[in-house]
């Protein structure tokens, strides 16, 4: 160290204790970064680099925010990838002798930062922490903001990555010993960007682990050796390290089951569209989007949940249908439910803002705003006998007295910083009600003394005025300079006035401002009291969130059922499912009203298990895959279906496999990607999943592709020895001759009829295959020159009459011997050709392919 200041010497030791963070370093009004920081700070907040000691030879670098706005530098070094620590000076710097007293009072981290302002209200922002640990790996996740912590034991591999996948943290901690660790790999093929952060230390061992949580959550928390519970610890820490407290807000650890939803992995969450579509990556589109009509954040976030954590048990699934039924039913208590939550602030988030010590006043008039509301929102939930509505009926009592307390000690309308004042209500503190009436007397005294001197001195313009660095003052405009009496002492001397003051205003200024400081400085305390009252509330505070959360979510569904026409499925264990009339919630939605065209699909494990649906492009088939892929997975979340009745199995997983196109991007060829997700549903379904196939096959040559379809679809029919309800949609007619084959096989196509050479589209399901494809039809609707069309035709003609009827495969039974019959000898050059999909090529693509056929003939 160059300069050895006592000041240079406090600001190395915090940053000793924080090497890993950019250090924001408390001083007066600003936060300071210094050397290296300050650097890297100038050029990322684009901030002036300066130096703290400019005529020394080698000056140190430094910069500065000011401190109301540095929550938004923050959010920028995070989004730049850097950790902040936030060093703050721990006492009043005025009562300071010496060095003021500065510590790290929170690092500021991907997955910690909960600045309200960068929080969007209806996400999570979650920490997860793994710990791996004998073939199996405990996944935590923890929200700061909302205070949830739940953890599960996880087979690594895929199950951990889907489950990572579903969760989305912000932030990923692991021992830096595991950071590479073989059970990560496709982590980024699924989608999931948390920020890596090393965990400090070894991963706890399950005593350790048990001591940990132990400590904060007593009773809880007791299964033996769950690496759960290592990773939870690891969770905990890293939350104590870096917010220098233990919350109380954070709800007891919650153990859960991996395998205890309907299992949605990555490709399905992305096939489905869940959270976000496919086409613009957002959440317009998306199945969420379309669903979510919440009306409180907290409730956005629990129906988000919901939607990626569909339920397993029947009576758990048919607990929420039956609230939404009832909520359904009356329409007066549900508008008037909806109301209330309509203007309900996030209460989750205020109770952890509260308990971390950071709530304003206004939030806390906020979490008041929301008790006043509670006797109206139980008082709608009194006629309700869905077991689910009471319990949260329930989950809202017991607050009075915490209300009572906010009702007294905080003002009406606060002001929104605490140093402004106003924020305490009047005659809840006798001693600040004198504080404060002192000064206001002082107040009314001097504005008698303008008027006083006014006549005194018979200078009309004559005004008292303040300001924080002169105090209070008497202005005379120059032009009466000559009337200003001897006693006035001269003070300030502006371009058109001069500024007096008298002894006995001084003296009077004394009396006022030590009043108001006082006040204030009562006023925060008496504050920080309130706070910690809320605080202490937390456990209650937060089940009574929870409850509204989910009261909202379920009348979300009701009004959704309603206006939307959706009815309430009839759920069984593992019967058929059947959907009359049965829409794509998302599709219908972007449709006016009646375009959608209804269809019916029954899938049971008899005669009609597996569907082959052919037909043109465009017809409709992967909206009707998707669409009976989303009524069983709304269904299990708890919400009606879009269909005139549906009568649904509980589905333990949903596959599917769609059309590939969105991961040329990553890297992996079409083809590949395409038999590793097949490759992975074969292996994982089980006779109670759903499996939804779009044109499987079709990144290969047409004889490669329809060889593995048929054999895929053989496969999922005799999947362990009982099949599995499948919906395969594909071009290849001859796979329409598996239902000639296979016993629960039968064909639909969706119907489209051709009118005057042109295709017209009924998008109704109908049983049957077709036996051809439309395709000249579609490329004239698409835009297609006449010309080529014709060409086309005449090309098509020709192949048709050449064509020696390629027989469909046989089926198992009689042996692969005649499989061959697909790949007749023909030229290789042919056969290249074949394999080639104009459709999925670039033109440098095409001209290498060009080529390479040249050089075969
Ligand atoms: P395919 O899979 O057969 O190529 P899609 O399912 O992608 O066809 O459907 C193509 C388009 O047709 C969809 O984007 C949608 O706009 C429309 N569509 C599909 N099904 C229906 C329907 N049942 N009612 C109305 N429009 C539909």
């Amino acid at each position: 160290m160059v300069r050895d200041t006592p000041m240079l010497r406090q600001y190395l030791e915090m940053k000793e204790q924080a090497p890993d963070c950019v250090l924001f370093f408390r001083m007066g009004d600003f936060y300071e970064v210094f050397f290296e920081d300050a650097v890297l700070c100038s050029k990322l907040l684009s901030i002036q680099l300066t130096s703290r000691d400019k005529n020394h030879p080698d000056p140190i670098p430094m910069a500065g925010v000011p401190h109301r706005a540095v929550e938004s530098y923050i959010a920028q070094m995070i989004e730049h990838g850097y950790k902040v620590a936030v060093c703050d000076q721990i006492e009043d710097p005025r009562a300071a002798k010496g060095l003021v007293k500065r510590a790290i009072t929170r690092i500021e981290t991907p997955a910690m930062f909960t600045s309200p302002d960068y929080l969007p209200a209806k996400d999570n922002r979650y920490l997860a922490a793994l710990c791996l640990v004998g073939g199996v790996a405990g996944l935590a996740h923890l929200d700061l903001a909302s205070g949830e912590f739940r953890a599960a034991s996880v087979e690594p591999g895929p199950p951990l990555i889907d489950e990572l996948a579903r969760l989305e943290p912000a932030e990923l901690v692991l021992a830096e010993s595991q950071q590479d660790h073989p059970a990560l790999a496709g982590l980024a093929q699924a989608g999931v960007e948390a920020a890596r952060s090393n965990f400090a230390g070894r991963p706890p061992t399950p005593a350790q682990a048990r001591q940990i949580l132990g400590e904060r959550f007593p009773g809880g928390a007791e299964a033996a050796d769950n690496p759960a519970l290592a990773a939870a610890a690891m969770a905990w820490q890293t939350l104590v390290a870096t917010r220098r407290c233990q919350p109380e807000h954070i709800e007891p650890l919650g153990l859960y089951e991996v395998g205890g939803h309907m299992v949605l992995d990555a490709t399905a969450r992305r096939n489905l569209e869940l959270y976000k579509s496919i086409a613009g990556g957002g959440r317009k589109g998306s199945l969420l989007q379309a669903v979510d009509r919440t009306l409180s954040p907290m409730g956005g976030r629990l129906l988000k949940q919901w939607l990626g954590f569909p339920l397993l048990e029947l009576e758990r699934v048919e607990a929420r249908h039956q609230a939404v039924d009832e909520l359904t039913r009356d329409l007066a208590a549900r508008d008037g439910l909806r109301q209330a939550l309509e203007a309900m602030p996030d209460v989750p988030r205020l109770v952890g803002r509260a308990s971390l010590g950071q709530a304003g006043p206004r939030e806390l008039a906020g979490l008041r705003q929301a008790l006043r509301a509670l006797p109206e929102v139980r008082r709608r939930l009194a006629g309700f006998a869905a077991p689910l509505l009471r319990r949260a009926a329930e989950s809202l009592e017991g607050l009075e007295p915490l209300a009572v307390e906010l009702e007294r000690a905080l003002a009406e309308s606060p002001s929104q910083a605490l140093g402004d004042g106003g924020v305490i209500a009047e005659g809840f503190d006798q001693e600040l009600d004198q504080l404060r009436q002192l000064g206001g007397q002082g107040k009314d005294w001097i504005a008698a003394l303008q008027a006083s001197l006014r006549a005194e001195t018979g200078i009309g313009s004559l005004k008292i005025g303040f300001n924080r660095v002169f105090g209070y003052y008497i202005e005379v405009t120059t032009a009466h300079q000559a009337k200003v009496p001897e006693h006035f002492i001269r003070k300030q001397t502006l371009a058109t006035a001069e500024r007096y003051f008298t002894p006995e205003l001084k003296e009077k200024e004394a009396a006022v401002l030590g009043a108001e400081e006082k006040a204030l400085e009562l006023e925060r305390r008496l504050f920080d009291e309130l706070r910690a009252l809320v605080a202490a509330w937390s456990g209650r505070l937060m089940d009574c969130g929870r409850a509204l959360a989910m009261v909202d979510v379920l009348a979300a569904w009701a009004d959704l059922a309603v206006s939307q026409d959706y009815a309430r499925p009839l759920m069984s264990q593992n019967g058929a499912l059947c959907i009359e009339q049965g829409r794509h919630p998302v599709v219908e939605q972007m449709l006016a009203a009646g375009e959608f065209v209804p269809n019916d699909v029954l899938l049971d494990d008899g005669a009609q298990q597996v569907i082959i649906i052919t037909g043109p492009n465009m017809a409709g088939k992967s909206t009707i895959l998707r669409q009976v892929a989303l009524i069983c997975l709304l269904a299990q979340a708890g919400s009606f279906v879009p269909a005139a009745r549906a009568e649904l199995p509980l589905v333990d997983r949903v596959f599917t496999r769609v059309g590939a196109m969105d991961d040329l991007a990553r890297g992996r060829s079409t083809f590949m990607v395409e038999m590793t997700e097949t490759a992975q549903i074969l292996k994982n379904a089980t006779p109670r999943s759903l499996v939804v196939l779009d044109e499987v096959g079709r990144g290969t040559s047409t004889f490669d592709g329809l060889s593995l379809a048929w054999a895929v679809a053989e496969a999922l029919h005799d999947l362990q020895g009982r099949g599995v309800k499948t919906l395969f949609a594909t071009h290849y007619h001859e796979l329409t001759e598996l239902a000639d084959k296979l016993p629960r096989v039968r064909n639909y196509n969706v119907a489209v009829r051709e009118h005057r050479g042109e295709v017209v589209f009924l998008r109704r399901l109908a049983p049957g295959g077709v036996s051809r494809s439309y395709g000249l039809q579609v490329a004239r609707l698409a835009g297609l020159p006449e010309d080529v069309l014709r060409r086309a035709r005449e090309v098509l003609a020709r192949l048709e009459g050449e064509q020696v009827r390629a027989t469909a495969p046989p089926a198992k039974a009689q042996g692969a011997a005649q499989l061959p019959l697909f790949v007749a000898a023909e030229h290789p050059a042919l056969t290249r050709l074949r394999g080639l999909d104009p459709e999925r090529m670039t033109p440098l693509e095409a001209l290498a392919a060009l080529d390479e056929l040249r050089r075969l003939v």
